[in-house]
Protein backbone atom coordinates (compact mmCIF):
# COMPACT_ATOMS: atom_id res chain seq x y z
CA UNK A 1 0.00 0.00 0.00
CA UNK A 2 1.62 3.67 -0.89
CA UNK A 3 2.64 5.71 2.39
CA UNK A 4 -0.22 8.14 1.79
CA UNK A 5 -2.54 5.36 1.86
CA UNK A 6 -1.13 3.89 4.54
CA UNK A 7 -1.27 7.04 6.42
CA UNK A 8 -4.74 7.85 6.16
CA UNK A 9 -5.92 4.62 7.03
CA UNK A 10 -3.87 5.01 10.50
CA UNK A 11 -5.38 8.44 10.94
CA UNK A 12 -8.96 6.39 10.18
CA UNK A 13 -8.01 3.76 12.69
CA UNK A 14 -6.87 5.94 15.35
CA UNK A 15 -9.95 7.69 15.02
CA UNK A 16 -12.41 4.48 15.11
CA UNK A 17 -9.72 3.52 18.40
CA UNK A 18 -10.44 6.80 20.06
CA UNK A 19 -14.39 6.98 19.34
CA UNK A 20 -14.06 3.35 20.88
CA UNK A 21 -11.53 3.77 24.14
CA UNK A 22 -12.03 7.67 24.68
CA UNK A 23 -8.91 9.88 24.71
CA UNK A 24 -7.86 8.42 27.50
CA UNK A 25 -7.09 4.81 26.12
CA UNK A 26 -5.22 6.17 23.53
CA UNK A 27 -2.11 8.47 22.66
CA UNK A 28 -0.23 9.19 19.88
CA UNK A 29 1.99 12.02 22.23
CA UNK A 30 5.68 12.04 21.08
CA UNK A 31 6.74 12.14 24.45
CA UNK A 32 4.46 10.31 26.20
CA UNK A 33 5.16 7.06 23.56
CA UNK A 34 8.98 7.59 23.82
CA UNK A 35 9.71 5.83 26.76
CA UNK A 36 7.74 2.50 25.67
CA UNK A 37 9.45 2.48 21.99
CA UNK A 38 12.84 1.78 23.46
CA UNK A 39 14.28 -0.84 26.00
CA UNK A 40 15.47 -0.03 29.46
CA UNK A 41 19.28 -0.50 28.61
CA UNK A 42 19.05 1.63 25.50
CA UNK A 43 20.14 -1.39 23.05
CA UNK A 44 16.93 -1.00 21.22
CA UNK A 45 14.61 1.81 19.79
CA UNK A 46 11.20 1.50 17.68
CA UNK A 47 8.43 2.80 16.54
CA UNK A 48 4.68 3.15 16.79
CA UNK A 49 1.71 5.22 15.19
CA UNK A 50 -0.45 5.04 18.59
CA UNK A 51 0.25 3.95 22.07
CA UNK A 52 -3.61 1.77 22.85
CA UNK A 53 -4.12 2.21 26.75
CA UNK A 54 -6.93 -0.18 27.68
CA UNK A 55 -8.69 -0.03 31.30
CA UNK A 56 -10.89 -3.62 30.82
CA UNK A 57 -10.75 -6.77 29.14
CA UNK A 58 -13.57 -5.14 26.52
CA UNK A 59 -11.39 -1.93 25.64
CA UNK A 60 -8.53 -4.56 25.24
CA UNK A 61 -10.90 -6.81 22.96
CA UNK A 62 -12.42 -3.65 21.32
CA UNK A 63 -9.12 -2.44 20.32
CA UNK A 64 -7.80 -5.54 18.94
CA UNK A 65 -10.85 -6.23 16.82
CA UNK A 66 -10.74 -2.84 15.12
CA UNK A 67 -6.60 -3.67 14.47
CA UNK A 68 -7.82 -7.34 12.79
CA UNK A 69 -10.29 -4.91 10.79
CA UNK A 70 -7.60 -2.72 9.75
CA UNK A 71 -4.99 -5.41 9.39
CA UNK A 72 -2.67 -3.86 11.59
CA UNK A 73 -0.43 -5.64 13.59
CA UNK A 74 -0.07 -5.38 17.89
CA UNK A 75 2.77 -5.63 20.13
CA UNK A 76 1.58 -6.11 24.02
CA UNK A 77 3.55 -4.35 26.19
CA UNK A 78 3.67 -4.64 30.45
CA UNK A 79 6.32 -3.24 32.23
CA UNK A 80 9.29 -2.90 29.02
CA UNK A 81 11.64 -5.05 31.08
CA UNK A 82 12.33 -8.19 28.77
CA UNK A 83 15.54 -8.46 27.86
CA UNK A 84 14.83 -10.34 24.32
CA UNK A 85 13.82 -7.71 22.03
CA UNK A 86 10.06 -8.46 22.70
CA UNK A 87 8.16 -5.84 23.64
CA UNK A 88 9.16 -2.46 21.78
CA UNK A 89 7.24 -2.26 18.63
CA UNK A 90 8.71 -1.81 15.08
CA UNK A 91 5.49 0.08 13.06
CA UNK A 92 2.99 -2.50 15.30
CA UNK A 93 -0.04 -1.03 17.10
CA UNK A 94 1.58 -0.92 20.83
CA UNK A 95 -1.00 -2.16 23.67
CA UNK A 96 -0.14 -1.34 27.10
CA UNK A 97 -1.17 -2.95 29.98
CA UNK A 98 -0.58 -1.48 32.53
CA UNK A 99 -3.57 0.61 33.31
CA UNK A 100 -5.33 -2.56 33.43
CA UNK A 101 -3.70 -3.19 37.38
CA UNK A 102 -6.79 -4.30 39.34
CA UNK A 103 -7.32 -7.23 41.74
CA UNK A 104 -10.15 -8.81 40.73
CA UNK A 105 -10.10 -11.24 43.57
CA UNK A 106 -8.02 -13.53 46.48
CA UNK A 107 -9.83 -16.69 48.12
CA UNK A 108 -7.64 -17.31 50.67
CA UNK A 109 -8.85 -20.73 51.24
CA UNK A 110 -8.34 -21.48 47.48
CA UNK A 111 -5.21 -20.04 48.22
CA UNK A 112 -5.49 -18.61 45.04
CA UNK A 113 -5.60 -14.26 43.33
CA UNK A 114 -7.08 -13.25 40.80
CA UNK A 115 -5.00 -10.30 39.06
CA UNK A 116 -5.46 -8.06 36.32
CA UNK A 117 -2.62 -8.12 33.35
CA UNK A 118 -1.03 -4.82 34.79
CA UNK A 119 -0.28 -5.46 38.90
CA UNK A 120 3.48 -4.79 38.96
CA UNK A 121 5.28 -8.00 40.91
CA UNK A 122 5.89 -6.14 44.07
CA UNK A 123 2.24 -5.39 44.30
CA UNK A 124 0.90 -8.96 44.08
CA UNK A 125 3.58 -10.39 46.36
CA UNK A 126 2.10 -7.42 49.02
CA UNK A 127 -1.10 -8.53 48.71
CA UNK A 128 -0.37 -12.08 48.96
CA UNK A 129 1.59 -11.03 52.32
CA UNK A 130 -1.08 -8.90 53.75
CA UNK A 131 -3.50 -12.35 53.30
CA UNK A 132 -1.13 -14.13 55.05
CA UNK A 133 0.10 -16.18 52.39
CA UNK A 134 2.59 -16.21 49.77
CA UNK A 135 3.43 -15.83 46.20
CA UNK A 136 6.59 -16.98 46.17
CA UNK A 137 7.98 -15.55 42.11
CA UNK A 138 10.69 -12.85 42.78
CA UNK A 139 13.32 -11.69 40.78
CA UNK A 140 15.48 -8.15 39.62
CA UNK A 141 12.86 -6.62 37.87
CA UNK A 142 9.75 -6.86 40.12
CA UNK A 143 9.40 -3.22 40.79
CA UNK A 144 8.22 -2.61 37.09
CA UNK A 145 7.52 -5.97 35.69
CA UNK A 146 4.37 -6.96 35.65
CA UNK A 147 1.77 -10.49 36.09
CA UNK A 148 1.13 -10.34 31.84
CA UNK A 149 4.40 -9.95 31.11
CA UNK A 150 6.07 -12.16 33.37
CA UNK A 151 3.20 -14.54 32.22
CA UNK A 152 4.33 -14.04 28.37
CA UNK A 153 8.09 -14.53 29.59
CA UNK A 154 7.10 -17.48 31.75
CA UNK A 155 9.50 -15.70 34.26
CA UNK A 156 11.33 -17.55 37.03
CA UNK A 157 13.59 -15.99 39.36
CA UNK A 158 14.97 -16.51 42.44
CA UNK A 159 12.84 -19.58 43.84
CA UNK A 160 11.99 -21.49 41.23
CA UNK A 161 13.99 -24.84 43.14
CA UNK A 162 11.29 -25.16 45.34
CA UNK A 163 8.02 -23.34 43.75
CA UNK A 164 8.85 -23.62 40.23
CA UNK A 165 8.08 -20.95 37.01
CA UNK A 166 5.53 -18.71 36.17
CA UNK A 167 4.17 -21.64 34.21
CA UNK A 168 3.87 -23.69 37.92
CA UNK A 169 2.32 -20.86 39.22
CA UNK A 170 -1.00 -20.68 37.15
CA UNK A 171 -4.45 -21.72 37.85
CA UNK A 172 -6.19 -19.97 35.27
CA UNK A 173 -6.15 -16.98 32.71
CA UNK A 174 -8.11 -14.54 30.97
CA UNK A 175 -6.85 -13.90 27.34
CA UNK A 176 -7.89 -11.84 24.50
CA UNK A 177 -7.66 -13.70 21.07
CA UNK A 178 -5.80 -12.26 17.77
CA UNK A 179 -9.94 -11.64 16.67
CA UNK A 180 -10.69 -9.20 19.93
CA UNK A 181 -12.55 -12.33 21.05
CA UNK A 182 -12.12 -13.08 25.00
CA UNK A 183 -11.54 -16.35 26.34
CA UNK A 184 -12.17 -16.39 30.07
CA UNK A 185 -9.87 -19.28 31.52
CA UNK A 186 -10.04 -18.30 35.35
CA UNK A 187 -10.44 -20.95 37.30
CA UNK A 188 -9.15 -21.87 40.77
CA UNK A 189 -9.04 -25.44 39.89
CA UNK A 190 -6.07 -27.66 40.90
CA UNK A 191 -7.67 -30.35 39.11
CA UNK A 192 -9.39 -30.24 35.64
CA UNK A 193 -9.02 -32.92 33.06
CA UNK A 194 -11.14 -31.77 29.92
CA UNK A 195 -8.78 -31.55 27.22
CA UNK A 196 -6.51 -29.10 26.45
CA UNK A 197 -4.69 -26.93 29.11
CA UNK A 198 -4.99 -24.39 26.52
CA UNK A 199 -3.70 -21.42 29.12
CA UNK A 200 -0.09 -23.47 28.97
CA UNK A 201 -0.36 -22.20 25.39
CA UNK A 202 -0.40 -18.15 26.29
CA UNK A 203 2.56 -18.95 28.90
CA UNK A 204 5.81 -17.92 27.44
CA UNK A 205 3.81 -17.12 24.10
CA UNK A 206 5.47 -13.56 24.25
CA UNK A 207 2.08 -12.08 23.05
CA UNK A 208 2.57 -13.93 19.68
CA UNK A 209 -0.75 -15.83 20.56
CA UNK A 210 -2.70 -12.82 21.91
CA UNK A 211 -2.86 -10.77 25.13
CA UNK A 212 -2.82 -12.12 28.56
CA UNK A 213 -5.93 -9.68 30.26
CA UNK A 214 -5.86 -11.17 33.75
CA UNK A 215 -4.91 -14.40 35.31
CA UNK A 216 -5.49 -16.72 38.89
CA UNK A 217 -2.52 -17.56 40.42
CA UNK A 218 -1.46 -19.28 43.60
CA UNK A 219 -0.59 -18.91 46.67
CA UNK A 220 1.62 -20.54 49.22
CA UNK A 221 1.71 -20.70 52.97
CA UNK A 222 4.50 -18.29 54.46
CA UNK A 223 7.47 -19.92 55.82
CA UNK A 224 7.71 -18.71 59.86
CA UNK A 225 11.52 -19.21 59.33
CA UNK A 226 14.43 -18.46 56.43
CA UNK A 227 18.01 -19.76 57.40
CA UNK A 228 20.07 -18.01 54.99
CA UNK A 229 24.04 -19.24 54.46
CA UNK A 230 26.84 -18.13 52.55
CA UNK A 231 29.68 -21.01 51.46
CA UNK A 232 32.82 -20.91 49.98
CA UNK A 233 33.91 -23.66 48.18
CA UNK A 234 36.30 -25.29 45.31
CA UNK A 235 33.97 -26.43 42.76
CA UNK A 236 30.94 -26.39 40.68
CA UNK A 237 30.55 -30.32 41.51
CA UNK A 238 30.83 -29.56 44.87
CA UNK A 239 28.06 -27.24 44.79
CA UNK A 240 25.89 -29.25 43.03
CA UNK A 241 26.75 -32.29 45.74
CA UNK A 242 25.52 -29.94 48.72
CA UNK A 243 22.11 -28.77 46.76
CA UNK A 244 21.50 -32.74 46.86
CA UNK A 245 22.31 -32.58 50.44
CA UNK A 246 20.54 -29.71 51.37
CA UNK A 247 17.53 -30.93 49.55
CA UNK A 248 17.12 -34.01 51.90
CA UNK A 249 18.01 -32.85 54.57
CA UNK A 250 15.27 -30.23 54.79
CA UNK A 251 12.86 -32.21 53.28
CA UNK A 252 12.94 -30.08 49.71
CA UNK A 253 12.75 -26.57 51.82
CA UNK A 254 15.46 -25.27 49.79
CA UNK A 255 14.54 -21.97 48.54
CA UNK A 256 17.61 -20.64 47.43
CA UNK A 257 20.72 -22.18 46.27
CA UNK A 258 22.80 -19.68 44.13
CA UNK A 259 26.37 -19.67 43.21
CA UNK A 260 28.73 -16.83 42.66
CA UNK A 261 32.06 -16.93 41.40
CA UNK A 262 35.36 -15.41 43.33
CA UNK A 263 36.00 -12.81 40.61
CA UNK A 264 31.44 -11.89 40.68
CA UNK A 265 32.30 -11.48 43.90
CA UNK A 266 35.31 -9.16 43.34
CA UNK A 267 33.71 -6.96 40.98
CA UNK A 268 30.91 -6.85 43.55
CA UNK A 269 33.38 -5.40 46.12
CA UNK A 270 34.45 -2.91 43.51
CA UNK A 271 31.86 -1.28 41.87
CA UNK A 272 29.02 -1.66 44.94
CA UNK A 273 29.02 0.29 47.70
CA UNK A 274 28.61 -0.78 51.01
CA UNK A 275 29.28 -4.04 51.07
CA UNK A 276 31.95 -6.38 52.61
CA UNK A 277 33.03 -10.01 51.50
CA UNK A 278 31.45 -12.45 54.76
CA UNK A 279 34.02 -14.82 54.37
CA UNK A 280 37.40 -13.69 52.15
CA UNK A 281 38.98 -16.54 50.70
CA UNK A 282 41.10 -17.46 47.61
CA UNK A 283 38.66 -20.04 46.88
CA UNK A 284 36.85 -20.47 43.59
CA UNK A 285 32.97 -20.30 44.10
CA UNK A 286 30.31 -18.93 46.75
CA UNK A 287 27.09 -20.63 47.42
CA UNK A 288 24.32 -18.81 49.22
CA UNK A 289 21.92 -21.36 50.50
CA UNK A 290 18.23 -20.32 51.73
CA UNK A 291 15.77 -22.98 53.57
CA UNK A 292 12.23 -21.85 53.90
CA UNK A 293 10.58 -23.59 56.78
CA UNK A 294 7.56 -23.73 58.81
CA UNK A 295 8.37 -23.60 62.66
CA UNK A 296 11.37 -21.80 63.86
CA UNK A 297 12.25 -25.23 66.11
CA UNK A 298 14.88 -26.64 64.83
CA UNK A 299 15.98 -24.20 61.70
CA UNK A 300 18.60 -23.59 63.11
CA UNK A 301 19.90 -26.89 64.00
CA UNK A 302 19.25 -28.03 60.68
CA UNK A 303 21.27 -25.40 58.51
CA UNK A 304 24.20 -26.13 60.69
CA UNK A 305 24.24 -29.79 60.76
CA UNK A 306 23.71 -29.60 56.62
CA UNK A 307 27.11 -27.57 56.80
CA UNK A 308 28.43 -29.01 59.66
CA UNK A 309 28.51 -32.86 57.54
CA UNK A 310 29.43 -30.75 54.24
CA UNK A 311 32.59 -29.92 55.75
CA UNK A 312 33.35 -33.28 57.16
CA UNK A 313 32.79 -34.55 53.85
CA UNK A 314 34.78 -31.95 52.84
CA UNK A 315 32.77 -30.89 50.46
CA UNK A 316 32.51 -26.82 51.82
CA UNK A 317 35.39 -25.24 52.92
CA UNK A 318 33.88 -22.85 54.73
CA UNK A 319 30.49 -21.14 55.68
CA UNK A 320 28.46 -18.86 57.84
CA UNK A 321 24.49 -18.84 58.87
CA UNK A 322 23.15 -15.26 58.66
CA UNK A 323 22.42 -13.94 62.40
CA UNK A 324 20.19 -11.39 61.77
CA UNK A 325 18.04 -9.87 58.74
CA UNK A 326 20.92 -7.54 57.98
CA UNK A 327 23.19 -10.63 57.41
CA UNK A 328 20.49 -11.85 54.63
CA UNK A 329 20.18 -9.19 52.89
CA UNK A 330 24.44 -8.68 53.18
CA UNK A 331 24.27 -12.49 51.30
CA UNK A 332 21.22 -11.80 49.10
CA UNK A 333 22.94 -8.48 47.83
CA UNK A 334 26.11 -10.21 46.77
CA UNK A 335 24.42 -12.05 44.80
CA UNK A 336 21.58 -9.72 43.28
CA UNK A 337 24.63 -7.35 42.61
CA UNK A 338 26.25 -9.75 40.38
CA UNK A 339 24.82 -8.23 37.29
CA UNK A 340 24.90 -4.51 38.08
CA UNK A 341 28.88 -5.15 38.75
CA UNK A 342 29.37 -7.21 35.39
CA UNK A 343 27.76 -4.34 33.63
CA UNK A 344 30.32 -1.82 35.78
CA UNK A 345 32.58 -3.89 34.71
CA UNK A 346 32.14 -3.93 30.59
CA UNK A 347 30.07 -5.13 27.90
CA UNK A 348 29.35 -9.13 27.84
CA UNK A 349 27.92 -11.82 25.53
CA UNK A 350 25.15 -12.87 27.74
CA UNK A 351 23.84 -16.56 27.57
CA UNK A 352 21.03 -16.92 29.47
CA UNK A 353 21.19 -21.06 29.72
CA UNK A 354 20.15 -24.00 31.87
CA UNK A 355 21.02 -27.54 31.75
CA UNK A 356 19.99 -30.71 34.00
CA UNK A 357 21.35 -30.05 37.54
CA UNK A 358 23.41 -32.96 37.24
CA UNK A 359 25.17 -31.58 34.57
CA UNK A 360 25.53 -27.92 35.75
CA UNK A 361 29.18 -28.82 36.93
CA UNK A 362 30.14 -30.38 33.55
CA UNK A 363 28.86 -27.32 31.64
CA UNK A 364 30.73 -24.56 33.84
CA UNK A 365 33.55 -26.53 33.75
CA UNK A 366 33.71 -27.40 30.48
CA UNK A 367 32.37 -24.25 29.01
CA UNK A 368 35.49 -22.38 31.29
CA UNK A 369 38.14 -24.40 29.15
CA UNK A 370 36.14 -23.57 26.39
CA UNK A 371 36.51 -19.24 27.37
CA UNK A 372 39.91 -19.88 28.22
CA UNK A 373 40.68 -21.50 24.80
CA UNK A 374 38.55 -19.38 22.27
CA UNK A 375 38.86 -15.91 23.91
CA UNK A 376 41.63 -15.95 26.96
CA UNK A 377 41.63 -12.19 26.66
CA UNK A 378 38.56 -12.08 28.23
CA UNK A 379 36.50 -12.02 31.39
CA UNK A 380 34.19 -15.01 32.40
CA UNK A 381 31.41 -13.92 35.30
CA UNK A 382 29.33 -17.74 35.03
CA UNK A 383 26.62 -17.07 38.00
CA UNK A 384 22.84 -17.82 39.44
CA UNK A 385 20.45 -20.38 39.57
CA UNK A 386 22.20 -23.45 40.21
CA UNK A 387 19.24 -24.71 41.77
CA UNK A 388 17.32 -25.28 38.86
CA UNK A 389 20.49 -25.63 36.22
CA UNK A 390 20.00 -22.15 35.36
CA UNK A 391 23.47 -20.23 34.50
CA UNK A 392 24.13 -16.48 33.52
CA UNK A 393 27.15 -17.70 32.32
CA UNK A 394 28.61 -14.28 30.75
CA UNK A 395 31.81 -13.63 28.80
CA UNK A 396 33.20 -9.70 28.67
CA UNK A 397 34.76 -8.12 25.49
CA UNK A 398 38.58 -8.00 25.83
CA UNK A 399 39.52 -4.55 27.12
CA UNK A 400 40.81 -2.38 24.94
CA UNK A 401 38.54 -3.37 21.65
CA UNK A 402 35.41 -1.58 20.54
CA UNK A 403 33.22 -3.96 22.36
CA UNK A 404 30.21 -3.39 20.54
CA UNK A 405 32.03 -4.40 17.05
CA UNK A 406 33.35 -7.42 19.54
CA UNK A 407 30.03 -8.31 20.64
CA UNK A 408 29.09 -8.63 17.65
CA UNK A 409 31.80 -10.12 15.30
CA UNK A 410 34.26 -12.25 16.92
CA UNK A 411 32.62 -12.86 20.02
CA UNK A 412 29.34 -14.42 18.27
CA UNK A 413 31.74 -17.80 17.44
CA UNK A 414 32.25 -17.96 21.44
CA UNK A 415 28.40 -17.43 22.14
CA UNK A 416 27.83 -20.51 19.40
CA UNK A 417 30.42 -22.78 21.09
CA UNK A 418 28.75 -21.77 24.59
CA UNK A 419 25.36 -22.26 23.07
CA UNK A 420 26.57 -25.73 20.74
CA UNK A 421 28.19 -26.73 24.91
CA UNK A 422 24.45 -26.41 26.31
CA UNK A 423 22.64 -28.55 23.64
CA UNK A 424 25.01 -31.11 23.63
CA UNK A 425 24.03 -31.08 27.51
CA UNK A 426 20.34 -31.34 26.41
CA UNK A 427 20.06 -28.01 27.74
CA UNK A 428 18.45 -25.00 26.43
CA UNK A 429 19.52 -21.14 25.02
CA UNK A 430 16.98 -19.83 26.56
CA UNK A 431 16.07 -20.29 30.34
CA UNK A 432 14.36 -17.44 31.70
CA UNK A 433 14.26 -14.98 29.33
CA UNK A 434 12.17 -16.11 26.32
CA UNK A 435 13.58 -15.29 22.15
CA UNK A 436 11.74 -12.20 21.19
CA UNK A 437 13.33 -10.63 18.62
CA UNK A 438 17.06 -11.47 19.81
CA UNK A 439 17.49 -15.58 19.51
CA UNK A 440 14.57 -15.83 17.25
CA UNK A 441 16.65 -17.16 14.48
CA UNK A 442 18.57 -19.15 16.36
CA UNK A 443 15.65 -20.92 18.07
CA UNK A 444 14.65 -21.98 14.50
CA UNK A 445 17.59 -24.42 14.19
CA UNK A 446 18.36 -24.72 17.37
CA UNK A 447 14.56 -26.46 18.14
CA UNK A 448 14.16 -29.75 16.08
CA UNK A 449 12.05 -29.77 12.69
CA UNK A 450 8.90 -31.53 14.55
CA UNK A 451 8.95 -29.00 17.55
CA UNK A 452 9.02 -26.09 15.22
CA UNK A 453 6.52 -27.29 13.31
CA UNK A 454 3.90 -27.78 16.55
CA UNK A 455 4.80 -24.68 17.33
CA UNK A 456 4.03 -22.98 13.66
CA UNK A 457 0.88 -25.01 13.88
CA UNK A 458 -0.28 -23.48 17.05
CA UNK A 459 0.52 -20.18 16.10
CA UNK A 460 -1.07 -20.32 12.71
CA UNK A 461 -4.23 -22.08 14.24
CA UNK A 462 -4.66 -19.19 16.60
CA UNK A 463 -3.28 -16.20 14.42
CA UNK A 464 -3.52 -17.16 10.78
CA UNK A 465 -2.81 -13.78 9.34
CA UNK A 466 -0.04 -13.16 12.05
CA UNK A 467 -0.81 -10.00 13.36
CA UNK A 468 0.39 -10.53 16.77
CA UNK A 469 3.77 -9.57 17.99
CA UNK A 470 4.78 -10.47 14.39
CA UNK A 471 8.67 -11.50 14.28
CA UNK A 472 8.96 -12.54 18.02
CA UNK A 473 9.51 -15.66 18.85
CA UNK A 474 8.41 -17.61 15.51
C1 LIG B 1 17.00 -6.68 36.24
C2 LIG B 1 16.22 -7.83 35.67
C3 LIG B 1 16.32 -9.08 36.27
C4 LIG B 1 15.60 -10.15 35.75
N1 LIG B 1 15.71 -11.35 36.37
C5 LIG B 1 15.00 -12.37 35.91
C6 LIG B 1 15.05 -13.62 36.57
O1 LIG B 1 15.76 -13.82 37.54
N2 LIG B 1 14.26 -14.60 36.08
C7 LIG B 1 13.45 -14.42 34.98
O2 LIG B 1 12.75 -15.36 34.58
N3 LIG B 1 13.41 -13.27 34.34
C8 LIG B 1 14.16 -12.25 34.78
N4 LIG B 1 14.08 -11.06 34.13
C9 LIG B 1 13.22 -10.95 32.96
C10 LIG B 1 11.79 -10.72 33.42
O3 LIG B 1 11.19 -11.96 33.63
C11 LIG B 1 11.02 -9.99 32.37
O4 LIG B 1 11.67 -8.75 32.24
C12 LIG B 1 9.56 -9.77 32.77
O5 LIG B 1 8.92 -11.00 32.93
C13 LIG B 1 8.85 -8.99 31.71
O6 LIG B 1 7.70 -8.41 32.29
P1 LIG B 1 7.18 -7.03 31.71
O7 LIG B 1 5.86 -6.75 32.33
O8 LIG B 1 8.20 -5.98 31.84
O9 LIG B 1 6.95 -7.43 30.19
P2 LIG B 1 7.46 -6.70 28.88
O10 LIG B 1 8.94 -6.55 28.91
O11 LIG B 1 6.67 -5.50 28.64
O12 LIG B 1 7.08 -7.80 27.78
C14 LIG B 1 7.76 -9.02 27.71
C15 LIG B 1 7.12 -9.87 26.60
O13 LIG B 1 5.80 -10.23 26.96
C16 LIG B 1 4.85 -9.67 26.04
N5 LIG B 1 3.75 -9.18 26.86
C17 LIG B 1 3.80 -8.28 27.87
N6 LIG B 1 2.59 -8.15 28.45
C18 LIG B 1 1.75 -8.99 27.79
C19 LIG B 1 0.37 -9.31 27.92
N7 LIG B 1 -0.39 -8.77 28.86
N8 LIG B 1 -0.15 -10.21 27.07
C20 LIG B 1 0.60 -10.80 26.09
N9 LIG B 1 1.92 -10.51 25.93
C21 LIG B 1 2.48 -9.64 26.78
C22 LIG B 1 5.59 -8.59 25.29
O14 LIG B 1 5.08 -8.39 23.99
C23 LIG B 1 7.00 -9.15 25.26
O15 LIG B 1 7.12 -10.10 24.23
C24 LIG B 1 14.79 -9.97 34.61
C25 LIG B 1 14.67 -8.73 34.02
C26 LIG B 1 15.39 -7.66 34.53
C27 LIG B 1 15.24 -6.34 33.88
Amino acid sequence: MPDDQRQARIVDFIAKLTAALGPKGVSTDAHEIEPHVKDWRGRWQGSTPVLVKPASTEEVSKAVKLCAEFGLAVTPQGGNSGMVNGSIPYGEVLISLKRMNRVRNIDVLNDAMTLEAGVILTQAQELADTNDRLFPLSLGAEGVATIGGLISTNAGGVAVLRYGMMRDLMLGIEAVLPDGRIWNGLRGLRKDNTGYDLKQLFIGAEGTLGLVTAATLKLFPKPAVKETAWVVLDTPAQAVELLARAKAASGGAVTGFEIVPRFGLELVLKHVPDIRDPLPSPAAWRVLIELSLPRPEGARDMMESLLGDAAEAELILDAAIADNEAQKALFWKIRESVPVAERAHGKALKHDVSAPVSRVAEFLERGEALVRKMAPQCDLIAFGHVGDGNIHFNVTAPKGVDADAYLEGEGLSVSKAIHDLIMELNGSISAEHGIGKLKRAELAWRKSQVEMDMMRAVKKALDPDNRMNPGRLL
